[in-house]
């Protein structure tokens, strides 16, 4: 399997970049949130586990993300394959590393800056059909409120309402920046300029990628 991993804190652009390069370089796009939020739309036992905690901002347990994003890999032994949202600790990062089927090829951190991150996340819209990112000022989809892709109604996740951003901008801070350091010690980190326009940054991670 070949792994590669987006970091970057909430807002920053790797759920967008990553739908964009899977339909274009065949890589097999895992996000974890959009896993999350489909369990706990069919009401699964993950998804009632997660949703309060999801709904503060906070970080689901690493135990319960081990096993939902091994479960998946495991059906995936020779795909190419980009993590959005996984790993997000170091014990999630270790978790990856202890296998070597999993073990990570290229984390490709996505900087922008922190003052940026609350309005690219507050004005953020979604698909609530098929999860398909917009912005009503930076991504306006065609028509106001609908999704170009499908049709379907664009809304705002719970947890991108102003007070819950500040929350897991913070718990970023804590818990996910330290996997910067942890990839450059296994030289396996790239960065990105992600408030750079898409195409730009696009065309960054295309090069990274090949
Ligand atoms: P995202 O769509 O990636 O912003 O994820 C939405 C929410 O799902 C996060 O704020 C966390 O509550 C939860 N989540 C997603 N991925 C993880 C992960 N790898 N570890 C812990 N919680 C996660």
């Amino acid at each position: 399997m070949n792994i590669t991993v987006f970091l970057g804190a909430p807002g920053s652009g790797k759920g967008t970049q990553a739908k964009r390069l899977a339909e274009r370089l065949g890589f097999v796009h895992l996000s974890t949130g959009d896993m999350l939020r489909a369990a706990i739309q069919k009401g699964t036992d993950v998804g009632k586990r997660a949703k309060a905690t999801i709904d503060r901002g906070e970080l689901v347990s690493d135990s319960i993300m081990i096993e939902l994003i091994q479960n998946v890999l495991s059906e995936l032994p020779k795909a190419k394959v980009i993590l959005d949202g996984f790993p997000r600790t170091v014990p999630q990062a270790q978790a990856l590393d202890q296998n070597a089927s999993t073990k990570v090829n290229k984390a490709i951190s996505f900087h922008v800056d922190a003052q940026k991150l609350v309005e690219r996340l507050t004005g953020r819209r979604i698909c609530e059909k098929c999860g398909e990112p917009f912005h009503v000022k930076f991504m306006p989809s065609k028509v106001a409120g609908v999704c170009d892709k499908c049709g379907g109604k664009l809304i705002q996740r719970a947890d991108d309402s102003e007070d819950v951003v500040v929350t897991r901008l913070d718990v970023y801070q804590k818990q996910t920046s330290p996997l910067l350091n942890y990839y450059k010690d296994q030289e396996s980190l790239f960065q990105v300029e992600a408030d750079a326009p898409v195409d730009t940054v696009q065309n960054d991670l295309t090069k990274i990628l090949s």
